[in-house]
């Protein structure tokens, strides 16, 4: 048990009164979502681009919380005083119970005479409810040098059950002082701290805060509680396990790893259970809401064999090919196809962050994307054999990472337009990385033409809104004309519809 882990514990306790400046400086976030309960976080950063944060690294600080049924926090359910431990950043990560399913609630927090903004969050069904509909946001990949987060200040604005994110929350590039496409001048530009390529705990955690000091991102947690899991660049861009892709030697790498994850955890609204020990960390982890839905959350980087032919887009051949190769190692992949098996929900749907289906560049031999599940076959025909022998009737594969929105059928045989269709696949497009986008890829004709499973691709900036119902799941594919300067408008560029029971997505 994590809990049992002993850790090193700062030094002396400081109290809210000694802190002089606003520490709420990242906002509020909340996540997980269980039917008695949810994880509350903030972080005590008064000066977020400092390292740090300007509090003294070896200090506790008191934090109180309160969470209450109604908006105006009157109707107090529960509270206490949780600890901030410069161990961890000053992060504070509250475990809350005892709350009623299925509803809204409202939390903040105080510290001295500073008070946090207030957020909202809401506790999952209760189990076995007769849920008649589930509203999630998708989200994933916010280079913060490549666009503003305005995806996401409307994504605050979604009625949504919670938000699944789905990985490059941070990117561990260098970013200068005008923020690349931010365009930053004057008094906005960026301390020099930024412009170096992401090695320590130090430096992550400065990725992090930086992100949150934008308003847009801070908005969309303290809207909606969110369920999170990683990619690549929260560490470095398309590792696997312990192989960097600059092949650093492993022991250097694993360090590196360790600083991430640990960083990551200070930053999300995590349990303890997903608390960081050393370069290990179970992320994947599961959440239902009643009878209708059960969400596998999936970790597709910590246990990754290395990706063959060296990675890229390569022919698929016997090294890709290769039985033991594993995309979620032998522990998560049982731990999946169990819960298959066991699951009574409607739609069984696994959140995750390379993309599912086959995705080929021209029609017969073709490249494939050594990073994705592509490139993993078996370990793909392993998932797909095990919801098949589970009997499991709805498949839904949620996936971020190609900063493209795609709805795809998942097939028996993807070179067989007439095989079996065994679930569906969605896509979400990045929120700010790969600048404003196209509206149509250069690509698009021959996509469209090659991989007839692909229903729909596009190249704006956006998320996905995606509803099950006992009928049906939707998605609403919103996108942004822009993200390289802000207050861009939202709308929905596509919907597309698939049948409980009848898997395969038709225009909505
Ligand atoms: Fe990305
Ligand atoms: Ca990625």
């Amino acid at each position: 048990m994590a809990g049992e882990v002993r850790r090193r514990r700062s030094g002396r306790e400081l109290s809210g009164r000694e802190v002089g400046e606003d520490p709420f400086t990242l906002g509020v976030a909340s996540g997980d979502p269980l039917p008695d309960g949810v994880v509350l976080w903030t972080r005590l950063a008064p000066r977020p681009l400092e390292v740090d944060g300007g509090l003294p690294p070896e200090c506790r600080i008191p934090v109180e919380w309160a969470i209450a049924a109604d908006e105006g926090l009157r109707d107090v359910v529960c509270g206490g005083v949780a600890v901030a431990d410069g161990a961890d950043a000053h992060s504070v990560h509250v475990e809350v119970d005892g709350l009623e399913p299925g509803r809204t609630y409202w939390y903040r927090f105080h510290c001295g005479r500073w008070t946090s903004p207030v957020g909202r969050t809401r506790t999952a069904p209760a189990p076995g409810a007769d849920v008649r509909r589930v509203r999630m946001g998708l989200a994933s990949c916010q280079q913060y040098d490549e666009g503003y987060y305005t995806a996401l200040a409307h994504l605050a604005g979604e009625e949504l059950d919670a938000v699944l994110f789905v990985g490059d929350y941070i990117y561990e590039n260098e970013i200068n002082a005008q923020a690349g496409a931010r365009g930053y001048t004057g008094e906005q530009q960026l301390p020099e701290v930024f412009d170096h390529w992401l090695t320590t705990l130090d430096g992550y955690r400065l990725r992090y805060a930086l992100g949150k000091t934008d308003a847009d991102l801070r908005a969309a947690h303290a809207a909606h509680p969110w369920i999170v899991t990683w990619d690549d660049h929260e560490v470095e861009n398309n590792y696997a396990a312990a192989v960097s892709q600059r092949n650093l030697p492993a022991e250097e790498f694993l360090r590196r790893r360790a600083a991430a994850y640990q960083a990551y955890w200070e930053h999300m609204p995590l349990r303890e259970e997903q608390r960081p020990r050393g370069p290990d960390a179970r992320l994947y982890r599961r959440f239902r809401y009643g009878d209708l839905a059960r969400f596998d959350v999936l970790d597709t980087r910590q246990y990754r064999s290395d990706q063959a032919y060296g990675d890229g887009w390569k022919y698929p051949g016997p090294e890709s090919e290769d039985p033991a190769r594993t995309l979620t190692g032998a522990e998560q992949e049982e731990w999946l196809l169990d819960g298959f098996r066991e699951s009574p929900a409607t739609w069984d749907v696994v959140v995750q962050q390379v993309a599912f289906c086959q995705r080929k560049g021209n029609v017969g031999r073709a490249r494939v994307s050594m990073d994705a599940w592509d490139g993993y076959p078996a370990s793909r025909n392993r998932v797909l054999q095990g919801a098949r022998d589970a009997g499991t009737a709805n498949l839904v594969v949620l996936s971020g990472d190609v900063h493209v929105h795609y709805a795809m059928d998942i097939k028996e045989d993807f070179d067989d337009p007439s095989s079996v269709t065994l679930g569906v696949e969605i896509v979400g497009t990045s929120v700010s990385s790969g600048f404003d986008g196209v509206e149509r890829p250069d690509d698009w004709e021959n996509v469209m033409r090659v991989n007839p499973h692909i229903k729909y691709y596009a190249e704006r900036r956006g998320y996905v809104v995606v509803t099950f119902t006992p009928e049906s799941v939707r998605a609403d594919f919103r996108v942004l004309p822009y993200a390289t300067r802000p207050g861009a408008p939202v709308g929905t560029d596509a919907s597309f519809v698939s049948r409980a029971g009848r898997p395969g997505f038709v225009p909505a």
